[in-house]
């Protein structure tokens, strides 16, 4: 089995403004240096899943302002697939205005344009037209509409993908939703948020002093209304590396990697992954390159065990370049720090 990688989710120019410290309200600062970077969730998992040499095909929303053709150009040079990328009327393109001091610290403003007008019809029809998607793999991040999530979801399960939900931001993300997905993939405050959703919907707590694999059960097993993610919940945990809690039986499962400290309970099998060590400079992009890298390793027939393993080596490797996008490693670079471990 080979397939495709499919990203919905979002695209963005950030504007990045470096000052010498951040205006208080009302106050203009002056000086300093500014960059222009190309962001958003989905489009920077799309270019790490095409950097590792998987047919990549983006599904998402430009506005109809310059940004448009940058930010298509941009997806265009990383080989990604933009024939079914919108380029909405009256829309601008998403943009993030981010703010940087002297000592690091920033303000953000997202305003997502395009992104949050596009269309689940959309999205829908773009699928239909690919056909079975038997062996490909859908990624979707929440930075587009949640109703457009879901339909996602449904469509690409209902057409034979595997789906990968990045539950990213986490707002407004139920069971309901996440019970679409095959596997979930959020940080640990995305968990939390994950918990506080379902326990305010279900009235389900979870003991917040737990380890994290016992609160992420929550994700994948059954609740009292009915089913939650089907094959796999990934905590991802930054420097200290991933929990992984997959259902047995899952199809997804093959041989153990090398590093892996199984533990099989309920029908799960739960097991760590520590982070690869790297020499850290900037960790803006590692969750992207992790689900890039994920989906990618999924889409070319891999178990889930060597999936996560190629995930947490690329989620490593992005966060020694500065920069969310242009950190994302190439095939080479990942086969050689492999070769290396
Ligand atoms: P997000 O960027 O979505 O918050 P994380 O920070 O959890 O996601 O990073 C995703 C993955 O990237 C981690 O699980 C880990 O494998 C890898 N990673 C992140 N930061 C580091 C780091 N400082 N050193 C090594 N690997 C890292």
């Amino acid at each position: 089995m080979s397939g495709r990688v499919i990203v919905v989710g979002s695209v963005n120019i950030d504007l990045v403004a470096r000052v010498p410290h951040l205006p208080h309200p009302g106050e203009t600062v002056t000086g300093g240096s500014y960059d222009r970077h190309h962001g958003g969730k989905g489009g920077n998992q799309a270019v790490a899943a095409a950097r590792l040499r998987r047919p990549t095909l983006f599904i998402g929303a430009l506005g109809d302002d310059t940004f448009e053709v940058e930010a298509r150009r941009a997806l265009l040079a990383e080989r990604v697939d933009v024939s079914m990328v919108a380029s909405l009327p009256g829309q601008p393109t998403g943009v993030a205005l981010i703010l940087v001091d002297a000592a690091g610290e920033n303000q953000i403003a997202v305003i997502p344009g395009a992104n949050g007008a596009i269309d689940a019809g959309y999205v829908s029809e773009r699928l239909g037209r690919l056909g079975p998607l038997t062996g490909d793999v859908v990624l979707v991040c929440n930075e587009v509409p949640l109703h457009v999530v879901r339909e996602a979801l449904v469509c690409a399960h209902a057409a034979g993908a595997t789906t990968v939900l990045n539950p990213a931001p986490a707002t407004g993300i139920g069971s309901s939703i996440f019970a679409l997905a095959d596997i979930i993939t959020p940080n640990r405050s995305e968990l939390s948020m994950l918990l506080d959703t379902e326990a305010r919907q279900t009235g389900r707590h979870t003991d917040v002093s737990q380890e994290i694999p016992v609160r992420a059960r929550q994700l994948i097993e059954p609740g009292p209304d009915g089913p939650r993610v089907r094959k796999a919940v990934i905590v991802t945990l930054g420097a200290s590396g991933v929990v992984v809690l997959e259902r047995i039986g899952s199809g997804l499962e093959g041989a153990a990697a090398k590093n892996e400290t199984g533990d099989e309970a309920d029908g799960l099998r739960i097991w760590e992954v520590p982070a690869e060590r790297v020499a850290t400079i900037d960790s803006t992009g590692a969750g992207d390159a992790f689900n890039g890298a994920l989906a990618a390793a999924i889409a070319e027939g891999r178990s889930l065990a060597e999936a996560v393993q190629r995930a947490v080596a690329a989620g490593a490797l992005a966060t020694t370049h500065v920069g969310a996008r242009e950190g994302m490693p190439t095939a080479t670079e990942l086969e050689e720090f492999l070769a290396t471990r």
